[in-house]
């Protein structure tokens, strides 16, 4: 008896003529993955992917906990691998189901046969193993309809596999089948969830870091790649593309209205956004925004910072509350490096009464007072890219820069 991981597609990528390459780019994540842990054999069949290790020193549970942060699969399930034989399964369920059962009451037995050569038939087959079970763990009691646990039996192409505790895959389709789009990635909560979000609809990740040396520090910096280098769990590699804000934010100090200060600023982000968007290839601009969480986020100021960005901008935040997004956060593990205490450029010389319905004509006048392209220039000359990966440790960028 081996054991396997059996990862199973979404019901929809099994329709229309974009399955082979999504096939090819899920295989092609999981080989990536496989090959930073051990020796393992990917192949598919039957709208399956089989993870096997190839001998017995491999990893199998870090290979699952990376197979679950595949995007495209519904569920994983980890699987003894043994004959098409029904003594064969017996004796798999036997050495294999015992440590899988501890601690639970009621199970039920499903059986699938796609090979249909195989001699009994589902029905038959889940009541016998069942009737294993139960002889070999006489205190578990089955129940149909509410188990604690389901053990499933498959017949498949070259062999059958049994297995309890099926969970659900990272769900969404793979990554690098919609392109690529430029995260607004600040130091805060909301940002690194809205990257995983469109990450999760197939979206290869760029990220766009503003920082205000020294009003903000090297440390908030080194933050960013932190949660960038969290989100590389999902997104494999990130180019952090960091431009500097400092000039920009003293001119809109010593120039302008106060309460305008945060839209001019980030009319100016979501300007240089679309030029670095140009830039690196990427076709959509991502942001935390959530709708009314704070001045700067009201439909008004939306309408106000929207229309200088010249691509479609992702939100997928917008909906939800902080408590919704703080929960997703704490499950794609970027949580605890976004709560670490430094400033972002956003926080510096922020106005007491920001305006929360800003009238763009308004917001037009002040910026008049500036040479606006020549700042744009400026700051858009301060860029560099740091690049960050799975597996690999975070650059350390200790200098102002
Ligand atoms: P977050 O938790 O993502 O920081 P927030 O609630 O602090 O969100 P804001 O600071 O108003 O919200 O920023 C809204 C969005 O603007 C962020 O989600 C992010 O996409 C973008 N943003 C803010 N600050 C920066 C920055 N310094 N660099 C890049 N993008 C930023
Ligand atoms: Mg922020």
């Amino acid at each position: 008896m081996k054991e396997v991981i059996l990862c199973k597609y979404g019901e929809l990528i099994l329709k229309g003529a974009n399955r082979s390459r999504f096939e090819s780019q899920l295989i092609r994540e999981l080989r990536r993955r496989a090959a930073h842990v051990g020796k393992f054999q990917v192949r598919w069949a039957q709208s399956t992917v089989y993870v096997e290790p190839e001998t017995e020193e491999e990893d199998i549970d870090e290979m699952y906990e990376q197979v679950k942060k595949v995007f495209g699969f519904a569920s994983v399930t980890r699987a003894a691998a043994c004959e098409k034989d029904m003594e064969a399964i017996f004796a798999a369920a036997r050495t294999y189901l015992p440590q899988r059962l501890q601690g639970y009451e009621t199970f039920r037995c499903e059986a699938k046969r796609s090979d249909k050569a195989f001699p009994l038939k589902s029905p038959a087959i889940a009541a016998q193993v069942g009737g294993v079970i139960l002889e070999m763990l006489p205190r578990l009691k089955v129940d149909l309809t509410h188990p604690d646990i389901t053990v499933r039996v498959e017949i498949r192409d070259r062999m059958a596999y049994i297995h309890a505790g099926q969970e659900r895959g990272a769900g969404g389709i793979p990554l690098g089948s919609g392109g690529r789009g430029l995260l607004l990635l600040s130091g805060g909560i909301d940002s690194p969830v809205a990257g995983y979000m469109m990450a999760k609809r197939g979206l290869l990740i760029d990220a766009l870091h503003f920082e205000s040396y020294p009003y903000t520090s090297v440390q908030a910096r080194q933050k960013v790649l932190e949660l960038a280098h969290e989100l590389c769990e999902y997104c494999r590699e990130i180019h952090v593309h960091i431009l500097s804000l400092t000039h920009i934010q003293e001119v809109l100090r010593d120039k302008c209205e106060e309460e305008y200060f945060t839209l001019l600023l980030r009319r100016f982000m979501m300007e240089l956004a679309g030029r670095v968007a140009e830039e690196k290839g990427c076709t959509a601009l991502i942001t935390g925004e959530s709708l009314g969480q704070v001045a700067s986020q009201t439909l008004s100021a939306i309408c106000v910072t929207d229309p200088v960005a010249e691509l479609p901008v992702l939100r997928p935040c917008i909906g939800l509350d902080k408590d919704e997004i703080v929960e997703r956060a704490r499950q794609i593990g970027t949580f605890d490096t976004s709560i670490l205490p430094y400033e972002d450029c956003c926080t510096v010389f922020t106005p007491r009464h920001p305006k929360t319905r800003p009238q763009l004509s308004r917001v037009l006048q002040q910026e008049q007072r500036l040479d606006r392209e020549a700042l744009l220039q400026e700051a858009w000359d301060s860029r560099y890219t740091v690049t960050v990966r799975q597996f690999e440790e975070t650059p350390q960028i200790l200098d102002p820069m």
